[in-house]
């Protein structure tokens, strides 16, 4: 067993006896959630026999059907897709987008800027990549309020007849902003129907999966998309994504990942099946993992007095727990950290490197059973002011307090606490 100096271990057991009334409040959601997953289970019979593989066509197979049906009782939706073929949530999202936007149709994020990997996703008119603008989708974003709100000036002005999507992200991303919780996104849809009645509300949903008892299929999202390899996935599922919404918007995804008239009917699972179902069965539980894991991390670097966000005794509707250190050395020292009580490349040190698409250096902890799957323990930063360190994931709450422990420790033997 590792050492940790007494203060290290002081601070974790402060912290433990705060969180309590948190951890009962993420018990429930995780009670709540199970059940649910059990009950679209039992409704549809799920058998052994669901979870052999498929090959070629893959016509008929059955383990998939009945997977995208216990997908869409389980996000309160009229239709899923769910599919290793799905390469990311990235890809996830485009086919939802791509499926549903024509040639001159409108989209517009009232959430501020998306997440990094759909900006090329987006793209421009004539930037020859195929993206929504080099199709002629034309895109528009609202910027938050300074205090992270919608600007509903803004949107209210920037809807026109050509508006076709709405697209809002639950997850803060790696922004130093809030997330948007489940009731949030409740009255965002609505407010967006009253101001146009037939727009399509798309919710990238990635990271806010189980966080909550309700998905945002079930306050009036009519399309949602996420990675399998992230909370939905509970660390079991290999790769994919899934896509739950009204079943014409589905089925317009469906055209688009397959081809137009084929649509879900095909696509091989080859041996993926029983890895999917076993991990939306156990999502609920490691995601209440690794949300108590975030909020243990927010209390014990509050008390070694650094700015979390949220803060420990907010509620939560995802996995990212931003914290904010004083200088380069204390990232460093901290992403270091995380990485030393990984199972997997336990051994490796993180450096930073200049990562394609970024504009300053990114260390990165990661040491995962599948590669860059976030809902296991993982933290992310770029090396620029004001030092912000994301972190998220956990398959068990044990292993992000030895993440915590290992990365005050590091700190402390580099003389920075
Ligand atoms: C992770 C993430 C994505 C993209 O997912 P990848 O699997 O990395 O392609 C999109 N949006 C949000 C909010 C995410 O957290």
């Amino acid at each position: 067993m590792a050492v940790f100096s007494d203060q290290v271990i002081q601070w974790m057991e402060l912290a433990e006896k705060k969180v309590d009334s948190r951890f009962k409040a993420i018990d429930r959601i995780v009670d709540a959630n199970q059940w649910k997953v059990i009950e679209a289970f039992q409704k549809h019979q799920v058998s052994d026999f669901h979870f052999a593989g498929s090959t070629g066509y893959a016509y008929n197979d059955r383990g998939r059907e009945v997977l995208d049906l216990v997908y869409a009782d389980v996000f309160g939706a009229e239709a899923a897709l769910v599919r290793p073929h799905f390469a990311s949530g990235t890809h996830s999202i485009a086919t939802a987008l791509f499926g549903v936007l024509r040639p001159g149709d409108e989209l517009l994020y009232i959430t501020g800027r998306p997440y990094d990997t759909l900006h090329k996703v987006i793209g421009k008119p004539g930037d020859g990549t195929g993206s929504l603008g080099d199709y002629g989708i034309l895109y528009k974003e609202a910027a938050l309020l300074d205090h992270g709100g919608v600007d509903w000036d803004q949107v209210t002005n920037l809807i026109t007849p050509a508006t076709k999507v709405i697209g809002i992200q639950r997850s803060r991303g790696y922004d130093w902003r809030e997330s948007f919780s489940i009731d949030q996104i409740e009255e965002m849809v609505k407010r967006v129907k009253e101001i146009k009645q037939d727009v399509i509300v798309f919710v990238d949903n990635c990271y806010g999966e189980f966080t909550e008892d309700r998905e945002p299929t079930e306050v009036g999202a009519d399309l949602i998309a996420g990675s399998l390899i992230k909370n939905p996935g509970g660390g079991l599922a290999e790769t994919g994504g899934y896509i739950c919404g009204k079943a014409k918007y589905v089925e317009l995804a469906a055209y688009r990942l397959t081809a137009p008239g084929i649509g879900g009917e095909v696509g091989a699972m080859l041996g993926t099946t029983r890895g999917i179902y076993q991990g939306l069965f156990l999502a609920p539980t490691i995601v209440g993992q690794a949300v108590k894991g975030s909020v243990i991390a927010a209390a014990v670097f509050e008390q070694a007095g650094f700015e979390s966000k949220p803060g420990w005794d907010e509620p939560r509707t995802d996995l990212i727990q931003a914290i904010a250190f004083s200088s380069s050395a204390h990232l460093i020292a901290f992403v270091q950290g995380i990485q030393r009580a990984a199972a997997v490349d336990g051994h490796v040190v993180p450096e930073a490197w200049d990562m394609p698409g970024y504009e300053h250096p990114v260390i990165m902890a990661a040491g995962t059973f599948i590669q860059g799957g976030s809902l296991e323990l993982s933290a992310d930063a770029p090396i620029r002011e004001p030092y912000i360190a994301y972190m998220q994931g956990g398959l068990t709450y044990s292993h992000v307090k030895y993440g915590i422990l290992t990365a005050l420790q590091n700190m402390i033997d580099h003389n920075l606490l």
